[in-house]
């Protein structure tokens, strides 16, 4: 069976695949010898394909098409004088602007040209989308994509390759580079000239021939001389007329007028076909960040962002709050129908519930916080708002990349701590660890919400704020005292990297947000819920208590009382009258709890602790709250409740009322929110401190310095403020 012959030209810039793709076709059916006259590497194989026998040449790498160097002489000369039935111009179709210019030159030339987008897999990792259709329309070019070393694409190759060679027609060539006017012009009146005076003698496109004629192409103005004779000199006077006078209009030389306008195209066509190229990409950040990163304006636009984070977190996790805690509270008060009165409904409803509904609510804040967290993440923003903190940072002794667990550790000290690791020395990665507990963790908030919201009113949305602002400035004394002191040494010289922006994917948002707030989840399952339910223990046992006074005595009396006070009033009145009697009933009953608690055993660890926290004016109930706080901030609350047995959910006067009658006042409870702040961190992000600096003495250090200086603060607070007057 006799074959006819195809032959088949590999074109390419260095390094875009051409051997590898050249030796997936041929296998071992190549010989390797080299360009007549020159030591340049000649490879050239067959194969039988598609009922061709197939010659593939792999040209030499160029770039372009000049005669200037050996290389892209050879080439050219291949595909002007053998005219292969098809030229595959092999793209790296990561490096697609580079790799244009070549397949230009090929276009202009008028060989039956097809583009491989070899390399499509780095262009995919780089995150480039080509446009392969667009392409291939724009240019009227086949497109094929390939990966050269994985084999993938090259069978699809070869058989568009066939399909263009047997396309008998003449492709229709509609789209060369376009020349600005003036250039333009020159190229048809001597295209024209040339197709006059040779009549097609010339065996090269005439459009191609004009364009090398005027950028004044040594080896085209040779071959026009040889192949044409006569006329030839006629030709290159009118070229070198044109010449001269684009030289005179653009000052400059027509060749490299044209290489510009060529690039220019290629933009024009990276632009249709590339979405985000890297360089595209770098350039539209280093414009963002001459906005975000100036020197005056960046920062408070940080501070804007920061705001808004908290915003969004407060705000509008304010919806989602509200409707978990009614749902709590719908779920608590069905079990407590549900249910016959015995321990286990008390652990249910008192311990369990309540004590994982009090955090539970938290999760949309949190969620929120580290969705908004990601975004800085994934946008790219994080890296610079280490880089604006930088300076900042340099005041605690530490640089930028500190930040970013500090920030993170407004959500949640766990994945704080671990975000630590990105730091390259060992000094600021502890460091950086033992100043990110001041930073006011999210389960924090409701103690001060609670608190500021009974005492300070209008004001209580400032105190808190002064509370995280506080947390601040005890982080940074801390780090430079540390600094100075256990952990000595310069902070490590670094690169900042800068990433480029990116638009970020709603799903690896997710991802991360998902990833941080699992922490947050974990810790409820495990350690909040065997927390509450040992608050609860603690506070339920012992059973039997002596009370002081007979409450359901005093109950009945005041029963009989208001019902004989409802006899002989009017009907407006009786109702006041009733509101007032269940007011009085709830009272002796909310005693009677809170009498029961303080003779339980939480109350007598509490009568123990007392002495501790009275100096800074936080009673034995506030003390053992705190105390239960270890396992996790939030639990101070529901200790709270359960100590002075009031319902926690509702904002009511009752708690501030209980508040009130423990003998709290404006300034305990400011030290209270203060000891809460600063004093040790919780079980979980204690075991972080432990497991991420490798030793216990660090752990504890950190337990220790930090109740420490919670006391001192508190005390300063609380002493302070009374001998201020306050009270
Ligand atoms: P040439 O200079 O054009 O002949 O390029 P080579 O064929 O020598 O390839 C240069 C390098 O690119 C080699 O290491 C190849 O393994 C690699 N390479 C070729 N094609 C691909 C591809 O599609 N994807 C990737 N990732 N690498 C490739
Ligand atoms: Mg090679």
């Amino acid at each position: 069976m006799s074959h006819k012959t195809l032959t088949i030209a590999l074109a390419g810039n260095p390094n875009s695949g051409k051997t590898t793709i050249f030796n997936n076709i041929t296998g071992t059916r190549q010989k390797v010898g080299n360009w007549p006259g020159v030591t340049v590497e000649k490879k050239v194989g067959t194969v039988n394909k598609f009922g061709y026998e197939l010659k593939i040449i792999d040209l030499p790498g160029t770039y372009s098409l000049t005669p200037f160097s050996i290389e892209e002489i050879i080439a050219r000369n291949y595909v002007l004088d053998e005219k292969p039935d098809v030229v595959i111009d092999i793209i790296d179709a990561s490096n697609l602007e580079r790799s244009l210019y070549l397949a230009t030159q090929l276009r202009e030339i008028d060989c039956n040209v097809l583009f491989a987008l070899n390399m499509a897999d780095l262009a995919r990792t780089r995150g480039m989308k080509i446009d392969g259709q667009k392409l291939s329309e724009l240019l009227d070019v086949p497109v094929v994509f390939t990966v050269g070393n994985k084999n993938e694409g090259i069978d699809a190759l070869l058989k568009q390759t066939v399909e263009l060679a047997e396309s008998e027609v003449k492709r229709p060539k509609r789209r060369n580079v376009k020349y600005s006017k003036d250039i333009e012009e020159s190229i048809i009146r001597l295209k024209q000239f040339i197709d006059e005076k040779t009549d097609g003698d010339l065996p090269y496109n005439t459009r191609w021939t004009a364009i090398k004629l005027i950028e004044d192409d040594k080896i085209v103005k040779d071959r026009v001389v040889q192949k044409t004779g006569d006329v030839a000199q006629q030709i290159l006077q009118v070229a070198q007329t044109l010449r001269k006078h684009l030289t005179d209009r653009f000052d400059d030389d027509p060749q490299i007028v044209m290489t510009d306008e060529r690039y220019g195209f290629i933009a024009g066509i990276i632009k249709e076909v590339q979405t985000a190229s890297t360089k595209q990409r770098i350039d539209i950040s280093r414009n963002i960040d001459l906005v975000l990163t100036n020197r005056f304006i960046g920062f408070p636009i940080f501070i804007f962002f920061i705001w808004a984070m908290f915003q969004l977190t407060f705000t509008l996790g304010d919806y989602p709050v509200q409707w978990i805690d009614i749902g709590v509270g719908r779920l608590s008060a069905s079990f407590d129908r549900i249910l016959p009165d015995n321990l286990f409904k008390d652990l249910l409803v008192n311990g369990i519930i309540a004590g994982v509904g009090s955090v539970i609510v938290f999760l949309p804040n949190i969620l929120i916080l580290f969705f908004c967290i990601a975004l800085f993440e994934d946008t790219g923003y994080l890296a610079r708002s280490a880089f604006l903190m930088d300076k900042i940072m340099h005041l605690i002794g530490l640089h930028g990349k500190s930040f970013i667990p500090m920030l993170m550790g407004f959500g949640c000290n766990v994945p704080a701590i671990m975000a630590a690791r990105t730091l390259e020395s060992e000094k600021d990665r502890i460091l950086t660890i033992l100043i990110t507990p001041f930073m006011s963790c999210s389960a924090k908030l409701p103690v001060y919400i609670i608190l500021a919201g009974a005492f300070f009113g209008a004001k209580a949305g400032t105190v808190i704020f002064a509370m995280y602002v506080a947390g601040i400035v005890v982080s940074i004394i801390t780090g430079r005292l540390f600094r100075s002191t256990l952990l000595k040494g310069a902070d490590a010289p670094f690169v900042m990297e800068l990433p480029p922006y990116r638009v970020p994917m709603l799903k690896s948002l997710l991802i991360h947000m998902w990833d941080r707030s699992k922490i947050f989840l974990k810790r409820m399952s495990k350690v909040i819920l065997i927390g509450s339910i040992v608050v609860w223990a603690l506070s339920a046992f012992p059973r039997n208590v002596q009370f002081s006074k007979d409450y359901s005595a005093e109950t009945y009396n005041v029963i009989t009382y208001y019902e004989a006070e409802k006899k002989s009033a009017a009907e407006p009145e009786r109702i006041e009258l009733d509101k007032k009697q269940q007011a009085a009933v709830d009272e002796l009953l909310r005693a009677k709890q809170a009498e029961k608690t303080e003779k339980s055993v939480i109350g007598r660890i509490g009568k123990i602790v007392a002495p501790l926290f009275e100096p800074i004016g936080i009673d034995w109930r506030g003390g053992v709250s705190l105390l239960t706080g270890f396992v996790a901030k939030e639990i101070v609350i529901s200790t709270l409740g359960v100590l002075h047995a009031v319902q926690i959910d509702d904002e009511s006067e009752a708690l501030k009322n209980a508040f009130l009658a423990a003998g709290m006042t404006k300034i305990s409870a400011l030290a209270m929110m203060v000891f809460v702040l600063l004093y040790l961190p919780c079980l979980a992000t204690t075991a972080a401190i432990r497991r991420e600096t490798g030793s216990y003495r660090w752990m504890f250090l950190s337990i220790g310095y930090s109740t420490a200086i919670a006391w001192i603060m508190a005390f300063f607070v609380y002493q302070g403020g009374r001998l201020l007057g306050y009270n």
